[in-house]
């Protein structure tokens, strides 16, 4: 054999849970003779691709590192006093480590069981009640995904609210932030909402108008007092939001204390790096009246089954069974990995950290202020916290003045009427004041540092609006200052939730797959990291490489050529898919087409998307085997034929089926007119061996935080792009401050042009290390995976669906409906025993009540598999105890479950069955023991006694 110099150690199979002899025992189980022959049988031939993938060769984690470095240098990091709701940032060290790099913290599933959740819960409601604090308000949600669409959630919420049908009217303030402005006008239109965008101490409010939204501090810096407008406001029936920096509220008067009806803004500068534009977490704070109404999660306190406090999701039965059509948000992935950091940000700096820096900070500004008058140049507001818009001295024009900040590598804000602004940040010294100084001095001679002016300053902030109200009083922000007492806190609570350090999480439909350390490693790097979503585009090279191979690569995967990176969120993605077929419509002068077609099984976000998109849903029934209803579909198709505008499929089909009738479906609904928008977020079972357009798709949206690496985070990041045919690609969504999207382009639909740009990185890399091929062996070995565990758990349990010769895509549906039948048990004690043996439960009750869903990946080992099929049988044999009678019906493992440590080691036991077999059920359970660290939750007591603060210490003792 020659020698081959290249690299050996090939990453497939580091993403591959099973090796090669594995698959062949899993192939052989199945009676099998290939991984071809597997997919023959699973995956129709009419949908199957001929064409393979057409991408670059695989590289190894080492090379790709290596390429990766060479282009991240095209990035140049300035110093960036941009502002616009973007600020560098300190990240401590010791949460970047613990929390951002942090497999216990970003490969957790989103907080549904929370027995097994109670750290991120707790670090979500220290994020919930810093916002709270600072905000002034009772209730806060554990985030939103950016301050555009938190500002546009809150006008949706006064719209629902608003007393009289007649008014739809939604002022904004022009001193908002021109992308906030963007993405709430994109929404409002297909709501028929109408948006005044003006000046807001000229603006008189009439009986149309419902809400109005203004920025506190101002973009340009000012701080207005919106006291008398919020009077205004109410006493003409509106609400009113406000957009505010949450730093400045360390020092300013909360919003709440004004009068304002909610408040929304970015926790970006809490500590989460700039990362050309996100993923950052944005906050939603309001009024008690409104927790019905609040957009995304809301994280409560409740008891368990012993009377001891212990959190969950609040409203949590509304949460999961998203409302569908009568659904108030879409959202489903937040920001949840961003809003710990912020949250944690506040947790180790305290109430003093947080006002030392933000009065460093406004001192900074001070200084700054009073240099440029020395200049010469004149300081339009005279009230501001960190942000200041310059009108500069005659002689000095914005173009000269650009030219001379370039040579410094710093980027200003350059307002159309030639003033300059200019925002500080937490990273700001007295050597950058002094280069501004010098910047801004033209051609004079200036004679003064900061240093020196400084040292004839009083610090402080001594404008109006001063807060004088303490905030982060509680001991959770009082207690963890030092570097040891921070990392055992973020450990401890790391040490109580299940993620995928401990086990599979084989949650169906979310896809919960390895996310690789050197796909995730370059987001953390200073040339990813620190550049500024507006920064001029020659400053992100390394950034328009990634986007543009990612989206070309997408776009091979899928077979479309029209990509947008934008939608920071699966539901996004959807979003932004139905308003850019509703702008394909409307140009052909087709704008009444507006009924969209939604089989009865779909993820809850795809209705609630089709009605923020201006739609009326129509549900097409599914047959018994999961499969939609062709005969529905074709006569609800053609009633609606005038007025179809779309049909939103998931396929493979929400029940792990790969439907046959896929092209037939999509030809009729093209015959009657409309638009085939396929939900993406089973990619997984796909990529390499169908694509979407082939089979007659027009858009669809991939969830790169399920396919393409990006770690779930807990319940976000994520990035959820859409991929479009070329006569839909003029409309791909754009972006007032940035070239991107079509050429008829939508509104934006996030805040940042690229969304979430500083992933992409992550699923750039995962295409680049794994290849044509090694995506289609991934696809593969998922649909083995997931046929293996049907195979093996047959004899336990009814597998809701299969396909044409009994093979499953890459997840199956459990059915355990026939417990509530026989037995008092139900699949959620199913799901809380399964905690007892170290795993996470698979989706429940979705998109079947009374069932579970089972997805694997192909991250996972067979011997990861048989683990689980392992409990998931002797779970069965415990559920035929109590069906036989051999165990009480109420006093057994399965109700009684998890058990916690307090509970088996308790001096007393009166349980009729054994501790050991309470605790240590499976033998891997006394190698290693992941102990629950409360017992059931009790989801209505939290419900009636909705508490989404910390709750005082003295609380603890007396709960229950
Ligand atoms: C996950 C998922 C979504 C929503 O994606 P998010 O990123 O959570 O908004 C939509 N449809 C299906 C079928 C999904 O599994």
């Amino acid at each position: 054999m020659a020698i081959d110099l290249n690299f050996t150690d090939r990453f497939l199979h580091r993403h591959l849970g099973p090796s090669d002899e594995e698959i062949r025992q899993m192939l052989d189980a199945l009676g099998l003779p290939s991984l071809d022959a597997l997919v023959q049988e699973a995956v129709p031939e009419p949908v199957r691709t001929r064409r393979p993938l057409d991408l670059p060769p695989a590289r190894t984690e080492h090379e790709l590192l290596d390429d990766l470095r060479r282009i991240a240098a095209k990035n140049q990091v300035w110093r960036s006093f941009i502002g616009l709701g973007y600020h560098d940032t300190v990240t401590p060290p010791v949460i970047r480590r613990h929390v951002l790099e942090n497999p216990s913290w970003y490969t957790q599933y989103t907080p549904y069981q929370a027995e097994i959740s109670q750290g991120r819960l707790e670090a979500l409601l220290n994020f919930q009640t810093m916002v709270i604090d600072l905000t002034g308000f009772e209730i806060a949600n554990a985030s939103l995904l950016d301050e555009g669409t938190a500002a546009a959630e809150a006008m949706m919420m006064f719209h629902r609210s608003a007393r009289g049908r007649e008014r739809n009217v939604f002022f904004v303030s022009e001193a908002c932030h021109p992308q906030t402005i963007a993405v709430v006008q994109t929404r409002a239109e297909p709501l028929g909402i109408e948006v005044v965008v003006g000046d807001h101490r000229a603006f008189t409010f009439t009986e149309r108008v419902f809400g109005a939204l203004v920025q506190y501090p101002a973009t340009d810096g000012a701080i207005y007092d919106y006291e008398d407008f919020c009077a205004a406001a109410h006493a003409a029936g509106a609400y009113v939001v406000v957009a505010a920096d949450p730093m400045s509220l360390v020092l300013l008067k909360p919003p709440a204390a004004f009068g304002a009806d909610a408040a929304v803004g970015s926790t970006q500068r809490f500590g989460v790096p700039l990362g050309y534009g996100g993923p950052h977490a944005a906050y939603f704070a309001t009024h008690e009246a409104f927790k019905r109404q609040v957009p995304g999660r809301i994280i409560g306190v409740s008891v368990d089954a012993d009377g001891n406090p212990a959190l969950r999701m609040a409203l949590q039965t509304r949460e999961q069974h998203i409302r569908r059509e009568r659904a108030t948000s879409n959202i489903c992935t937040a920001q949840v990995l961003l809003a710990v950091m912020a949250g944690m940000y506040a947790v180790y700096h305290g109430p003093d950290g947080l006002r030392r820096i933000a009065t460093r900070l406004h001192n900074l500004t001070r200084v700054l202020a009073r240099g440029l008058e020395h200049l010469g140049h004149t300081i339009r507001h005279d009230h501001f916290f960190d942000t200041l818009r310059v009108d500069l001295a005659p002689g000095l024009t914005a173009g000269r003045l650009r030219e001379r900040a370039a040579a410094r590598r710093i980027n200003l804000r350059y307002y159309d009427d030639g003033s300059v602004g200019i925002a500080l940040n937490e990273t700001t010294r007295a050597e950058d004041l002094d280069d501004l100084f010098a910047v801004f001095a033209g051609d004079r001679d200036f004679d003064f540092t900061a240093a020196e002016l400084a040292g004839r300053m009083e610090s402080g902030y001594d404008g109006p609006l001063a807060r004088t109200t303490p905030y982060l009083t509680h001991p959770v922000f009082n207690r963890y200052h030092s570097e040891t007492e921070m990392m055992r806190y973020l450990h401890h609570l790391a040490g109580r939730d299940l993620s995928l350090t401990t086990s599979m999480i084989p949650l169906g439909s979310c896809t919960m797959k390895l996310n690789a350390v050197a796909e995730l490693a370059p987001v953390s790097w200073e040339a990813f990291s620190r550049i500024h979503p507006f920064v001029p585009p020659e400053q992100a090279e390394g950034y328009r490489l990634i986007v543009e191979q990612l989206a070309t690569w997408l776009g091979e995967i899928t077979g479309f050529p029209g990509v947008s990176l934008q939608p920071n969120s699966g539901a996004s993605g959807e979003y932004a898919g139905l308003l850019v077929i509703r702008a394909y419509h409307a140009s052909r002068g087709e704008g009444h087409r507006n009924v969209c077609l939604i089989p009865s099984s779909a993820h809850g976000t795809n209705p609630a998307s089709a009605v923020m998109a201006g739609m009326e849903v129509v549900v097409v029934q599914c047959d018994d085997h999961g499969n939609i209803d062709l005969d529905d579909l074709r006569a609800k198709a053609e009633r609606h034929a005038d007025r179809l505008a779309a049909l939103m499929i998931t396929y493979p089909s929400t029940h792990g089926v790969f439907e046959t009738g896929m092209r037939d479906i999509c030809r009729i609904i093209h015959e009657h007119g409309g638009q085939v928008y396929m939900d993406g977020a089973n990619m997984n079972a796909q990529v390499g061996l169908c694509r979407p357009a082939e089979f007659g798709a027009d858009v669809c949206h991939l969830n790169l935080h399920k396919t393409f690496a990006i770690p779930h985070g807990g319940g976000g990041p994520g990035v959820g792009p859409i991929c479009c045919a070329e006569h839909l690609k003029p409309f791909l969504p754009g972006h007032p401050l940035a070239e991107t999207g079509g050429e008829r382009a939508i509104g934006p639909v996030a805040a940042a042009p690229y969304g979430s740009a500083s992933i992409l990185v992550i699923s750039w890399a995962y295409i680049a290390l794994l290849g044509a091929e090694g995506l289609t062996r991934a696809s593969q070995v998922a649909i083995l995976n997931a046929n293996y565990m049907a195979h093996r758990l047959r004899g336990a349990y009814d597998i809701l669906y299969t396909g044409r010769n009994g093979r499953v895509a890459h997840e199956f549906i459990l059915d355990l409906r026939h417990l509530r039948q026989r037995t008092p048990l139900t699949e959620v004690d199913v799901a809380k025993r399964l905690m007892d043996y170290g795993f996470h439960a698979p989706t429940m009750s979705w998109p079947v009540v009374g069932t579970m869903m089972v997805e694997p990946t192909e991250s996972e080992s067979k011997e990861e598999l048989d683990r689980f099929c392992d409990a998931m049988i002797a779970i069965r044999e415990e559920i035929r105890a109590v069906e036989t009678g051999a165990a009480d019906p109420e006093q057994n493992v399965l109700k009684n479950a998890p058990h916690t440590a307090a509970l088996v080691a308790a001096d007393t036991w009166t349980l009729p069955y054994g501790r050991e077999q309470a605790a240590f059920p499976a033998p891997w359970t006394r190698t290693h023991k992941f102990w629950p660290s409360v017992r059931r939750v009790n989801d209505a007591y939290g419900d009636r006694n909705l508490v989404c603060a910390c709750p005082p210490m003295e609380a603890y003792a007396t709960v229950g």
